[in-house]
């Protein structure tokens, strides 16, 4: 167990000065590397203006204004309104209730081994009961279809509120769509009147090497789900959908969703820079370069296979001992990587995106000697 004192860029130190390079960033929250100095600039400037004055949407706070308008000017226009809350699993609630309340139907369809967030909403659209055993009985109306299976698209019908999908799968071992799956899905939501809902809350905010992940697949959804890199570290999310879906939410009855916290001017802040930071063509470049370079890197007999969308990583050695041998192992080396919740064999590979190729040899150089020594 590590005890942190202090975090700067890739590096995470303990209360002995021991430095850890950290290659999973939080699980995908600390894109812009740790304590960025833009956002906590930003942050520090807020400080002395105000924190929370009233629950979300009762004043008008320019950091959420800006925020918004920054993240809807890089989105399509369908996207257009931005409800911030607090976490991911509260976007993905937010996502679930705005899909009910647009359609009048309450059946949702998830993909097996996705992971949407731990409260009990989300919790619902987990297809392993491991987790969720001790907690039924949950959502009654959720179908389960298996990730870039064509066939199980069938499940979506005239009875569906909503289908949430990751863009790109995480915690099942960074399993990216497949040519076509994501049109399919959305021609079945169309012709069926379900919302499209993708969950970027780890694929968004240039992870994938793109500021959003659907922006490679050229399908854009109903809703769209963000949070962990958003804040730069600090806690915000958002669903963000169009204007007139989003409406429904306004009336008969009101507040159809209410958060105290959800878009704090602090988070907003942060947020504003980290999306100043992130939304560089050059950085956004520099992903899929320093992707190709960790798979230039990282031959060892060892390793069976590298699947990755930008520094969404996920390497596959023989079997979960070897993972959690291997977890432990690069831990004493001073390097953090982690496993998958879904995916036993595979370890996670997702540093701050502003990793240097230095950073990434002395990391890959760690990871070849652990795995040696396996
Ligand atoms: N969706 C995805 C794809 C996630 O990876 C996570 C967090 N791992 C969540 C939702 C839930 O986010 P949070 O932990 O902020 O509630």
């Amino acid at each position: 167990m590590l005890e942190v004192e202090r975090a700067d860029g890739v590096y995470i130190y303990d209360r002995e000065g021991k430095a850890y390079m950290d290659l999973i960033a939080g699980i995908g929250v600390s894109a812009v590397g740790h304590g960025h100095p833009k956002v906590i600039a930003a942050i520090k400037n807020q400080l002395g203006k105000y924190l929370h004055t009233m629950v979300y949407g009762e004043h008008i706070q320019s950091p959420q204004v800006r925020l918004a308008k920054k993240l809807t000017d890089q989105l399509p226009s369908r996207l257009n309104s931005v409800y911030f809350v607090n976490s991911g699993s509260e976007a993905v609630e937010g996502a679930m209730k705005l899909a009910k309340r647009y359609t009048g139907r309450y059946e949702l369809v998830a993909c097996r081994n996705a992971y949407h967030g731990s409260t009990q909403g989300a919790n619902s659209l987990m297809s392993d009961q491991t987790f969720t055993r001790g907690y039924q009985p949950l959502l009654p109306g959720v179908k389960f279809m298996t990730f870039n299976n064509q066939e199980d698209i069938a499940v979506i019908t005239e009875k569906t509120a909503g289908v949430i999908v990751e863009t790109v799968q995480g915690e099942a071992g960074v399993i990216l769509p497949d040519e076509g799956y994501l049109r399919q899905l959305r021609q079945q939501c169309d012709e069926t009147g379900a919302l499209l809902i993708f969950d970027e809350i780890q694929a968004g905010f240039g992870r994938t090497g793109h500021l959003f992940a659907f922006e490679k697949y050229g399908i854009v959804p109903d809703i769209l789900l963000l949070a962990k890199g958003m804040g730069g570290g600090m806690p915000i999310g958002a669903f963000i959908a169009n204007r007139k879906v989003m409406d429904v939410l306004s009336h008969n009855p009101v507040l159809g969703h209410i958060t105290t916290f959800g878009g704090h001017p602090v988070s907003c802040a942060a947020g504003i820079a980290a999306l100043e930071v992130i939304n560089d063509k050059r950085l956004l470049r520099q992903v899929v370069e320093k992707e190709a370079l960790f798979h230039h890197l990282l031959h060892h007999e060892k390793v069976k296979e590298i699947r990755s969308a930008g520094l969404m990583m996920a390497v596959d050695l023989d079997d979960e001992k070897m993972v959690q041998d291997f977890c432990q192992k690069t831990h004493e080396m001073g390097l953090l990587t982690d496993w998958f919740l879904f995916n036993e064999t595979s370890f996670r590979i997702a540093p701050p995106l502003t990793i240097t190729t230095d950073e990434i040899k002395k990391a890959s150089k760690i990871i070849l000697k652990a795995l040696d020594d396996l």
